[in-house]
């Protein structure tokens, strides 16, 4: 199944329990712009490379599109068109005024120097700035792209634009950047675990906790939830598994990883198993927070976890899932789980259009008080109408959307 017809079959199991009419599914679900470019770029040794770059707008009746830019080789309109989509149904759940869009290059940055990733960053933005601004679609970091991607973007577009540095997010602080952005997609993971240990009633020192990826979401998680009591049996990354059964003492890993290029390879204090094995170990509450599709068909059965929160945008596969739900696994979806960073994101933006700036205590709290709310409306849905916590999260984004549509008098 391809990305996009996974989102559309969420969407579509929501709306089926909403009794959302087929023309508005079919305005809902389609992208309101999907734009294709070429990307030039010259490289260090004088060639010419071109690249395929992405924009899709997906939604704005909600406010101006939000979405981050993805830079890796298996982009394409499919992947970015499901991304897009899910930004909008994200915004709604945790009700930011913002609509949904994504983009993206197909290449492999690190195949790149520095100067050929500006170069290519910069003529990416020559080609879209008409299409992306402060009040039409913001862009924001995700895979392969980070800081330094999002000043260029910045200063290119105020080529053209002037200063304005509220055309981008997950800018660096000292450039109009907002603090707590970088911790905010863990934090908020873990915010929401918490939540969700409270409303089943079990302390966060009786789950035990695996994290799948330890690159910026999952070790912010991790750090959260070990400052929060939980004991974190088992971390992973591209190197392998590193498992502890009495629980891993997360400063220590940090500390580590800091000081190994992010990299858990070499770690001596834990058990290193295959990276894989991570998603079937023993333990309590599975965050996958690497990679999209790592739970499927094939390993669902090996799955041991009561309970999944979704770090990374898309890690269950449809068929998973529903294996999943039938054990009466309790996911909390993409769209509720990771929308911390998109939160500050908002915060930063915000900031950027008052010209004011937010302390790290207020940042957290405001992070905190949303992503609070949010659960607790999600939880409230999926009660009232007896279903899992995706649906339910799709059933308040859709009909946050929908009030939305309406209102704006589109639909008499
Ligand atoms: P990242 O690049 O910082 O970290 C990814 C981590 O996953 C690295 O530790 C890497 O080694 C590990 N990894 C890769 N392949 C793996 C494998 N096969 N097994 C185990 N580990 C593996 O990325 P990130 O920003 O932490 O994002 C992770 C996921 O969260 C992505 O799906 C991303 O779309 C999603 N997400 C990120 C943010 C954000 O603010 N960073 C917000 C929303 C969603």
């Amino acid at each position: 199944m391809k990305a996009f017809a996974a989102t559309e079959l969420y969407f579509n199991e929501a709306a089926d329990r909403l009794g959302l009419p087929d023309w508005l599914r079919t305005l809902l679900l389609a992208a309101k712009r999907e734009v294709t470019v070429q990307v030039a770029c010259e490289m260090d040794d004088g060639t010419i490379r071109t690249f395929m770059g992405y924009r899709v707008q997906h939604d704005n009746s909600r406010g101006p599109m939000k979405g981050g830019l993805r830079y890796h080789p298996s982009v394409d309109l499919d992947e970015v068109r499901a991304l897009a989509s899910l930004m909008t149904w994200k915004t709604a759940v945790v009700d930011l005024p913002y609509g949904g869009a994504k983009g993206g290059i197909a290449v492999d940055p690190k195949k790149l120097s520095r100067k050929e990733v500006e170069r290519l960053t910069r003529s990416f933005v020559d080609q879209i700035h008409d299409i992306i601004g402060p009040d039409t679609d913001i862009p924001a970091p995700d895979m392969g792209t980070g800081f330094a991607e999002m000043s260029w973007i910045r200063n290119q577009w105020e080529k053209y634009h002037g200063f304005n540095p509220a055309v981008i997010t997950g800018k660096p602080v000292e450039e109009y950047g907002a603090k707590g952005r970088e911790e905010a997609t863990g934090r908020g993971v873990g915010i929401i675990a918490s939540k969700m240990l409270k409303r089943i009633g079990i302390r966060p020192d009786q789950c035990r906790v695996a994290i799948q990826g330890f690159g910026n979401v999952g070790s912010h998680a991790a750090k959260y939830m070990s400052e929060s009591a939980f004991p974190i049996v088992a971390v992973s990354d591209v190197s392998g598994c590193y498992y502890a059964p009495d629980g891993l003492n997360i400063q220590d890993v940090l500390r580590y990883t800091l000081a190994n290029k992010g990299s858990l390879e070499g770690y001596e204090h834990a058990t290193k198993l295959p990276a894989d094995d991570l998603l079937t170990l023993d333990c309590d509450l599975l965050i996958p927070a690497a990679l999209g599709g790592v739970i499927t068909e094939d390993n669902v059965d090996r799955v041991k976890a009561k309970m999944i929160i979704e770090g990374a945008n898309g890690p269950i596969w449809p068929e998973a899932d529903r294996k999943l739900k039938e054990r009466n696994v309790t996911i909390v979806p993409d769209i509720l789980a990771n929308a911390g960073g998109v939160t500050v994101s908002y915060f930063e933006w915000v900031q950027n259009r008052q010209h004011y700036r937010w302390s790290l205590d207020r940042v957290r709290q405001e992070l905190d008080h949303t992503l609070s709310d949010a659960f607790e409306q999600v939880w409230q849905e999926a009660q009232r109408s007896q279903v899992g916590l995706r649906t339910a999260a799709f059933m308040v984004a859709i009909r946050r959307v929908q009030r939305a549509t309406e209102l704006a008098g589109f639909v008499s």
